[in-house]
């Protein structure tokens, strides 16, 4: 089956780091067990979900049975990504296996950021992970991990493709949902060539990109406006850093969930006089989960490490149980900017 796709994908680096014999352990694995139960980072972005329910519809069409989830403790797929296929293969954490025979995770550099089902990493046979951040911790037992990959969306075409597997509309709209996620669209610094071929051999299945945009980007619930007035009333600039942040009085009063307000760091990144963005935005729990971006000078990925979290040179983040002020004056002491 496997000749069947002519061009083979070729990852986001030019030389990549996963060894052949990575590979072929990874499909080892795969061929060898029944049920697969994969997992992606909490508050699932497209590339997370979207690599991971990818991968399930090849696993599925091999004939394994697979479940997938992520550890939120309010499980609901982001009202922008349910237009995904595949979410029947979702389970809520609590039905997670606890102890799975083979664990796959997706977009997620470290067993932590699997939220409720993280310790079923330590308690599974074998975890292959699947992931592109820098600020990997080396978790699992086979790291398919390459930092120059623009997306994890990227090593799932890859290991879809040495399963033998074919790009069908369902699996190319979810890793179609995952490249234009985490490339911005195709504007950020690590869109490269091998970025682009994959969407054309993605749009080449007769994808609409235009109904996949609309859903990602444009059907926002008229209370988001309202809540994004709120928090660019509230938007500083200093040093070259702009920041605001987003309450969840803020939401609740326009019943708008917080998965709603994570594209607001896209509006405040805009801003010129800044090299670096900061948006705070406040969860179900009262912690700040906080995003940050850099324009290329700035490492806010190292800067997130710092503060316990983690991410990309420019796409970062980390979550404070402090206040906001208390945040970003930590955040300006690391960045010089006091
Ligand atoms: P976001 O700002 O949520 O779009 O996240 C940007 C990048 O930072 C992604 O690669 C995330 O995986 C990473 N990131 C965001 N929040 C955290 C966190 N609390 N801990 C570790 N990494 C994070
Ligand atoms: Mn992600
Ligand atoms: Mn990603």
């Amino acid at each position: 089956m496997r000749d069947r796709v002519e061009r083979p994908p070729r990852l986001g680096a030019a030389v990549s780091p996963i060894s052949e014999a990575t590979w072929e352990r990874a499909l080892d694995l795969i061929a060898g067990a029944d049920e697969i139960a994969l997992a992606c980072h909490v508050s699932p972005d497209g590339d997370a979900l979207g690599s991971m329910l990818a991968t399930g519809f090849a696993l599925r069409s091999m004939g394994k049975r697979v479940v997938g989830s992520f550890g939120d403790r309010h499980f609901a797929v982001p009202r922008l990504l349910r237009f995904l296929p595949g979410q029947d293969m979702l389970v809520p954490p609590e039905d997670y296996p606890a102890a799975p025979e083979l664990m796959m995770t997706f977009d997620s550099p470290s067993a932590e950021r699997l939220g409720l089902i993280g310790p079923s990493v330590a308690a599974a046979r074998e975890v292959i992970v699947v992931d592109h951040h820098r600020s990997n911790t080396g978790f699992g037992t086979v790291g398919l991990v390459d930092p120059g990959a623009a997306a994890t969306a990227m090593l799932a075409e890859q290991l879809i493709h040495r399963l033998g597997g074919t790009l069908d509309r369902d699996i190319a709209t979810c890793l179609y949902a995952g490249l234009v996620t985490d490339t911005g669209s195709f504007r950020h610094s690590s869109t490269t060539p091998a970025a682009h071929e994959m969407a054309a051999r993605l749009v080449a299945t007769g994808l609409r990109t235009d109904e996949i945009a609309r859903e990602l980007w444009d059907r926002s619930p008229f209370g988001y406006l309202k809540v994004l007035a709120a928090a660019l009333d509230r938007v500083e600039l200093c040093d070259e850093l702009v920041w605001t942040y987003v309450t969840r009085v803020d939401r609740a009063a326009y019943g708008l969930p917080y998965s709603e307000v994570e594209g607001i760091i896209d509006i405040v990144r805009r801003t010129d006089e800044a090299e670096v963005a900061v948006v705070l935005k406040e969860d179900d729990e009262g912690a700040w989960q906080v995003s940050t971006r850099s324009k290329g000078t700035a490492d806010v990925g190292a800067l997130c490490a710092a503060m316990g979290g983690g991410g990309h040179r420019n796409a970062a983040g980390f979550t404070s149980h402090e206040s906001v002020d208390d945040t970003i004056g930590a955040f300006r002491r690391l960045l010089g900017k006091v």
